[in-house]
């Protein structure tokens, strides 16, 4: 502490010092002559950055925050990825985006983004995303000219959405793109490495050994450096403004992570607005602290103004006049955690803040008062009625229309279901009426079961995992991630006929995500029922990546080959950059004894990840088939040297 108090007077020294020769608090002019950055780390608390008092070293977003405008009070309106970018991008609540959780929604195409609005003016526009709940099938690509979302990286418990980027690669996408502008641009930035599991690389990892979050957030600072550092040598200078999606709760109130409530620490992030300019004046502005509460609707809004952009009518306001004066105007904020309403029929969560003030619409309402209470201990709702009575009507005003049902299925669709015995009715997820049994608050020991699960799953104690997911199928037999991850444990420790077992049961219950049937499908295509799983998947594919991935192999299986390559046609118009997709398709090109589409299919996949296996394989029996044997051999030792045993009985063969 005695530090901070050093280092913050001499910056104010420094500052006085500043003010000798001229310096000038930061402001904004608008200008059509600027590039616009945006930065978002997911997920950031803004207790953890160094300008904020936080114990991670920062000195790239610190010496933003020094010479630009930083808010103390900034909020989420969700605490889950895509729910907050859309809210980010349109500068609109999640209500009105229509996007309640990181599946089952898709973002209107029609809906203007920040990159469609910002085009007409004269920009060019990337976006270069982290991790997988951005990807393009979401539909956040509105109005960008690349929309960068190549995943190298899979999590070990075999979730979708745990596939990443490391924060580096995505920099040095986005420094490719930069560079090869003529003119100016917005770019978009998702870093997404402070997500679990927590594990810097290099030093990091020894030097934030008992602080693994913290050290996940100082590494990202550090690859943000070298963005940072050539926006200093452009012709032109650039607005940069840096958020988190959500924050992290970190075991506050019973919760590890983030998603299921909206304490302070998942809802509250930083906000740092600054500007790099070329020009090296910069270095000379002295920095803003704001108090005033700001929200992420107030974003785009602010993007807009920068530019000089009239904007259309937002539910947020620029922020360029608080940053002007140092203060502005407070304005009260919506927000929700819909996640376990929409997947689990848990009571939905929704609240506002006004001033310092929180109240929280559950069974069980809550009312916090930030100002003297920041850490959410004493709950006043009862003690403070009529303040709660306020905070509900402001809550009304907000009209908040409820979930839209995650999922839609046609009629046709449930009758298939239900003729396979999968499915009771229609479920809805989302009830008329909740009691305080459906309280997040009396069910987080579901979610903390959970955690336990699939903590026991990554480090292999798959017992303890699969003991572990049936107590909380017992205890709350509508928890979706419980079942996929119970089935996927039977799975693994080959025993598929279980793993079939707990999905079919998982749809009688009720649960309606696709997650489940696409899984359900891919198991029995896998162990050997592929025509029921063609039966489960054929009408309901649609164009969801992963359903056509698993009827497309699901009709390999079949041996029919050409409606598989059908399949892997339809998924590639939708998803063009899918490496596994030109894989497969090549596969299935090869048993057609298309050769010459084979060859180009599969060197395809391995141009976009150069680490799959089995399109080598399959390249390398392509090349033995059209005289190309030494070439084959090569291509079978590099599917080997990636794990592919099929290619080592190739190579045995051959020689
Ligand atoms: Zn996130």
């Amino acid at each position: 502490m005695r530090r901070r108090l050093f280092a913050a007077s001499a910056a104010f020294a420094g500052l006085t010092a500043c003010s000798w020769f001229g310096g000038q608090t930061f402001t904004i002019a608008p200008t059509a002559d600027r590039n616009i950055l945006l930065v978002t780390i997911d997920p950031l608390r803004a207790d953890v950055l160094g300008a904020y008092g936080g114990r991670a070293v920062t000195p790239n977003l610190d010496a933003l925050a020094a010479h630009g405008a930083r808010f103390e009070f900034a909020h989420a309106h969700a605490v889950v990825t895509l729910v907050s970018h859309a809210s980010i991008l349109t500068g609109t609540y999640p209500y009105e985006h229509g996007i309640r959780d990181n599946t089952g929604y898709r973002l209107d195409a029609q809906r203007p983004t920040a990159a469609t609005l910002l085009k007409p003016g004269g920009f060019s526009t990337a976006a270069f995303v982290g991790g997988f709940p951005l990807d393009r099938r979401f539909g956040l690509t509105g109005g960008f000219d690349v929309y960068d979302d190549r995943m190298t990286k899979a999590g070990v418990t075999g979730d979708i959405a745990e596939r990443e980027r490391p924060a580096d690669v995505v920099v040095k996408s986005a420094l490719d793109w930069i560079n090869a502008q003529p003119g100016k641009w917005f770019a978009w930035v998702h870093v997404y490495d402070p997500h679990e599991p927590y594990e810097p690389p290099g030093e990091f990892a020894s030097r934030f050994a008992s602080e693994p979050y913290v050290g996940e957030v100082s590494w990202t600072d550090a690859a943000l450096g070298p963005l940072f550092d050539r926006l200093r040598a452009l012709s032109r200078p650039t607005l940069v403004l840096v958020t988190g999606d959500h924050g992290e709760s970190l075991g506050e109130h019973g919760e590890r992570t983030h998603s299921l409530f909206a304490y302070e620490p998942t809802l509250r992030v930083p906000l740092i607005v600054s500007e790099i300019d070329p020009s090296s004046r910069g270095a000379k502005i002295k920095g803003r602290i704001i108090t005033t509460p700001v929200r992420h609707v107030d974003l785009l809004p602010t993007l807009l103004a920068s530019a000089g952009i009239a904007a259309p009518r937002f539910p947020g306001s620029s922020l360029l006049d608080a940053i002007a004066a140092g203060r502005g105007p407070e304005r009260p904020s919506y927000f929700e955690a819909m996640s376990a309403a929409v997947t689990r029929g848990w009571a939905p969560l929704r609240g506002v803040l006004v001033g310092r003030e929180k109240y929280i619409d559950l069974p069980i309402v809550e009312l916090y008062d930030l100002a003297s209470d920041p850490k959410e201990a004493s709950n006043v709702a009862q003690a403070r009625s009529d303040r709660t009575r306020v905070m509900v009507e402001t809550l009304r005003q907000f009209n908040v229309a409820p979930p839209a049902r995650a999922q839609q299925e046609t009629a046709e669709t449930v009758e298939r279901l239900r003729s396979l015995g999968y499915i009771g009715g229609g479920s809805p997820t989302v009830h008329e009426k909740y009691t305080d049994a459906d309280d997040p608050k009396r069910l987080v020991e579901i979610e903390q079961l959970l955690t336990k699960g699939n903590d026991a799953f990554r480090a292999n104690r798959i017992d303890e995992a699969i003991d572990t997911y049936r107590t909380i199928i017992a205890k709350r037999p509508d928890t979706e991630d419980a079942y996929r991850k119970l089935a996927l444990a039977y799975w693994r420790t080959n025993r598929p006929q279980l793993a079939i077992q707990t999905l079919e049961s998982a749809l009688r219950n009720g649960v309606t995500q696709s997650e489940v049937r696409i899984k359900l499908g891919q198991y029995l295509a896998e162990g050997g029922q592929p025509a029921k799983a063609i039966e489960l998947l054929k009408d309901t594919a649609g164009t969801d990546p992963d359903a056509l991935v698993a009827l497309g192999n699901a009709y390999t299986i079949a041996g029919r080959f050409a409606d598989a390559a059908t399949i892997f046609r339809r998924l590639l118009a939708a998803d063009p950059n899918n490496a596994v997709a030109h894989q497969d398709l090549g596969i299935a090109q090869l048993q057609l004894k298309d050769l010459r589409n084979a060859e180009v299919s599969l060197r395809r996949a391995i141009q976009l990840d150069p680490a799959l296996a089995g399109a080598y394989t399959a390249l390398g029996v392509v090349l033995a088939n059209t005289g190309r044997v030494p070439e084959a051999i090569e291509t079978w030792k590099r599917a080997v040297a990636l794990g592919d045993t099929n290619a080592a009985d190739n190579l045995r063969a051959v020689r």
